[in-house]
Formats: C-alpha cells, sequence, structure tokens
C-alpha cells in the first residue's frame, strides 16, 4: 500500500516541553521507530507539523540585534523542513539502513487573494500581556489578537491549493523512497499571474490540509493523521465523550470541531476521502499499526458499505 502520514507537532516536541534540540531528537527517533515498522511492508510518505519551532525561530530572529527585519515566515518554514527533516532522516537511517530516504523541501501554492491576508487567525511565537503585544505589533508591523490571557501574534493560513513538488515526490515515492515532505504544511507561495513566478508570503499552512492534497497526488491508499489523542471524539472535553471509531465523511460533516485543532484534521480526512472514495485514519502515533490495520482510531471512509461490520451508529 501507499500510505501517507501526517507527524502532529506533538510528535516532535510534547506541551510544554522546552523546546531544546535534543528532546526533539528523542521524540523524533521514537516516533520514526513506529513508523519504520509501517515502512517495511509498505511505501511510505510523511508530512509534518512545525508551529512550536516556527515560533521559536521567529522570536529568535525578531530579538537578533544584527537583523533590522527579522527573517519572514516563508524563510522560517524552510528552515524548519531542514531541520526536522534532518532528524528524521537520520532516525530513519539508522531503522532502516538499505532504505532510500529523502527530506524534501517544498512549497505549497496559496492564492493571493486569500481572504486569510486580510483577516490573519492563527496563532505564532509567545504570548505578552497587552501593552508589550501593542508595543511589539507596531515596531514589527504584526496583526494580534488576544489568546486567553495573554495577546499573540496572528498570521494568515491560507488554504493551500497546490503541492509545487508534489510530481518530484511521486516520483521519488515510485523508487522506493522514505518521502518526508510538505513539512510545516509547506512553503506558502504565490505564483504571479503575469510571469508566472512563485514568490513566499508570509503565513503559515494546516499541515493536514495540505497532507490531503499532497495523499491526493500521490493516489494513496490510506492517509494518516498521527497526533497525541485516540482518535476524534464527539462531546470532546466532557463527561459523555466518546470515541468516534469509524464515520463517513459526511456523518462528520455534519458536526463540528474545534478551528486550531481537530476541525483542519477532520476536513483533511473528508476531503481525501471524498477525493479518493479511500479511508483517512485519525488517532494517536503510538497506535500508528493498529490504525492502519483499522483496530484503533477513527476511520473516515466515504460510504459506510465499503466496511463490513461496521454497526450503524
Ligand atoms: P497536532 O500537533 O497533532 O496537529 P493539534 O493540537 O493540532 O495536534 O490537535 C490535536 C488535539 O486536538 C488534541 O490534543 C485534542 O486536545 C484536541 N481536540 C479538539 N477537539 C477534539 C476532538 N473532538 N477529539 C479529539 N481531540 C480533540
Ligand atoms: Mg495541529
Amino acid at each position: 500500500m501507499r500510505i501517507v502520514a501526517a507527524l502532529g507537532g506533538n510528535a516532535l516536541l510534547q506541551r510544554g516541553e522546552r523546546p531544546a534540540a535534543s528532546i526533539q531528537r528523542h521524540h523524533v527517533d521514537d516516533a520514526v521507530a513506529q513508523l519504520a515498522s509501517i515502512a517495511r511492508d509498505h511505501e511510505l510518505i510523511i508530512t509534518h507539523g512545525n508551529g512550536p519551532q516556527v515560533g521559536l525561530l521567529a522570536v529568535e530572529s525578531a530579538n537578533d540585534p544584527e537583523l533590522a527585519q527579522p527573517y519572514p515566515l516563508d524563510v522560517i518554514g524552510a528552515q524548519t523542513q531542514g531541520m526536522i527533516g534532518y532528524w528524521l532522516l537520520q532516525a530513519f537511517t539508522s531503522a532502516l539502513p538499505d532504505r532510500p530516504v529523502v527530506a524534501l523541501v517544498t512549497r505549497t501554492i496559496v492564492h493571493a487573494d486569500d481572504p486569510s491576508f486580510e483577516h490573519p487567525t492563527k496563532f505564532v511565537g509567545l504570548g505578552y500581556d497587552e501593552l508589550d503585544a501593542r508595543r511589539l505589533a507596531a515596531a514589527r508591523g504584526w496583526t494580534i489578537a488576544q489568546d486567553g490571557a495573554r495577546w499573540r501574534r496572528v498570521v494568515a493560513s491560507p488554504e493551500p491549493y497546490a503541492i509545487v513538488e508534489s510530481s518530484m515526490i511521486q516520483k521519488l515515492a515510485n523508487d522506493g523512497a522514505i518521502v518526508i515532505c510538505a513539512g510545516g504544511g509547506g512553503i506558502p507561495v504565490v505564483r504571479d499571474v503575469d510571469d508566472g513566478r512563485l514568490s513566499g508570503v508570509e503565513g503559515v499552512i494546516d499541515k493536514d490540509l495540505a497532507t490531503a492534497l499532497v495523499a491526493h497526488h500521490l493516489k494513496a491508499d490510506v492517509m494518516l493523521i498521527l497526533t497525541d489523542v485516540p482518535g476524534v471524539y464527539r462531546d470532546y472535553g466532557t463527561p459523555d465523550q466518546q470515541l468516534i471509531r469509524m464515520a463517513t465523511a459526511e456523518e462528520l460533516r455534519a458536526m463540528s470541531f474545534s478551528d486550531g485543532s481537530m476541525g483542519p484534521k477532520v476536513e483533511a480526512a473528508c476531503r481525501f476521502v471524498e477525493s479518493m472514495g479511500t479511508r483517512a485514519v485519525i488517532g494517536q502515533l503510538d497506535d500508528a499499526e493498529d490504525l492502519l490495520e483499522g483496530t484503533a482510531g477513527t476511520t473516515v471512509v466515504l460510504d459506510a458499505q465499503t466496511c463490513p461490520g461496521r454497526k450503524t451508529p
């Protein structure tokens, strides 16, 4: 089978952990231990998140006394692809020394007139009190918004439209390589309508939606979204919460899920199964092999008929 798997940002850095390189590298090693057993029997294409890493590098760049302007977010996104890609390469080479593995700097095309550029909503970086946040916003041209008790920078999260490197990813996968790509959803670029040139833009793409594009282009048999919860819950966070073991895209679309976290995973799973008619599974990294078997996580299908043994809710 051809499997496209998205690694959540929490697979690299758990909430509240210090972002030390050694901690992240250990998490990558653990993640790869799970993924390597899948890669032994299947074609594997991996995407990954970069939220905490983008935030950290953006703050470092903003505080660098050598720089009049911090590095733009497209450049920082590229830095995180290199860094996380490198850790993944190292871990895969140790786990599967005979298997080719490649990490590809990947760009994702977005539309210049995407409404999110006018109304940025995606939080990046640290939280500040309101006064400091307003001062930083004025000095650095940030848009800021309140996140709980703190104020943070918000950036655009434009809709991913196409993966520039998709045919290259396909060639590498056809050649038997494990391909690491579309890190952080890919570097957002817009195409100039007159001369066709691509230029980077300030934004952060949702990695789950970008993964659905990769999985679609590669005609994946299964898309796995690996995160830190056992699957998608109904009434999440309430005493009545219940794990959804299997659902059609249509059933999930009738429910609502949190914008910044489970929402895009469910949306990505629905888009993939609607375009390909195959299945997507959302669940925790530690269950990766069981997710593939369908014995853990939330399996999303197009049509309940394709899933024998399914109990109607
Ligand atoms: P990742 O880094 O893997 O993308 P996210 O934080 O974006 O992780 O999304 C996973 C989180 O979504 C979980 O840790 C959980 O707290 C949250 N979540 C929100 N709604 C739900 C839901 N209905 N079912 C399960 N998890 C949910
Ligand atoms: Mg996420």
